[in-house]
């Protein structure tokens, strides 16, 4: 099956996620795509899923075995082509198991591994030039909203993240607003309260970039996404997908996430 891929009514790609972080054996992979492939036949989307390293080969193998409507990738990856960097795995390692995206700056890996906007920047920089397209996540923590810093922290993590990203490379960016209160705590930000992050982060994007730009870059929308709220998040005008975290890790609440988007 070629892959589907449905735009919303501003001509965007939608894409929703999973993102199954340290969950998974190969076998429970395998038992989950077999799962989730009739129940997503009639989405004109195809299911994206960043499954831990280990399974990345064997689901690719089974999805272009399936012919399903499924793009794998990754979680993380380092920037450097390759080296003495023990535990880390390269772009073009990930590329060859079968990796078609790459998941980059999520909250996770931020606050409990503690990496910089410079190294988010070098990463996204791999990523591109070796043809994985990167989800780079960004997103205020509780303080920061109590604080009133959402815009200035998203502003500072898009702009340093992406610095010296050029126009052109830009296009092959998908943007993942998470607000980090909002990670695997049940607290969903409100549709509107959301629309009005990513409508700031297209403004960021227009001055640095250009509207054209702003107008084309696919935002997500993740935190606390389950089917109930998936279909209010995406009827927003700004909210061009969503990264699930542990509502992807059941085919059946992934599959009716994913069967909420209506063309
Ligand atoms: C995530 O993993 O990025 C995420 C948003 O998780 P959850 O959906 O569980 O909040």
């Amino acid at each position: 099956m070629p892959r589907k891929s449905a735009r919303n009514k501003q001509n965007r790609p939608v894409i929703i996620t999973g993102n199954w972080k340290m969950y998974k054996t190969i076998e429970e992979a395998a038992q989950f795509v077999e799962a989730l492939t009739p129940l997503i036949k009639q989405s004109p989307l195809s299911a994206y899923l960043s499954v831990p390293f280990t399974a990345i080969h064997s689901t690719a193998e089974l999805v272009k075995k399936l012919d399903a409507p499924i793009v794998i990738g990754a979680q993380n990856m380092h920037d450097a082509s390759e080296g003495a960097f023990t535990g880390e795995i390269a772009a073009k390692m990930l590329k060859d198991a079968g990796a078609e995206f790459v998941i980059l700056g999520h909250s996770e890996r931020r606050h409990i591994f503690h990496e910089s906007n410079s190294f988010i920047n070098r990463k996204v920089k791999k990523a591109i030039a070796e043809d994985l397209q990167p989800i780079l996540c960004i997103g205020e923590t509780l303080e920061q909203r109590e604080s009133g810093k959402v815009e200035e922290t998203l502003k500072s993590q898009l702009l340093e993240s992406l610095k010296e990203i050029s126009a052109k490379d830009l296009e092959k960016v998908v943007i993942a607003y998470e607000p980090v209160w909002a990670i695997g705590t049940g607290k969903v930000a409100n549709a509107d309260d959301a629309e009005k992050a990513h409508l700031f982060c297209r403004k960021v994007i227009a001055e640095k970039w250009s509207q054209e730009d702003a107008a084309v870059i696919p935002i997500l929308y993740g935190g606390s996404v389950k089917p109930d709220n998936a279909g209010a998040l995406l009827a927003e005008p700004d909210i061009d997908g969503l990264l699930v975290g542990g509502a992807s890790l059941s085919p059946e609440n992934f599959s009716q996430i994913i069967n909420s988007f209506k063309v």
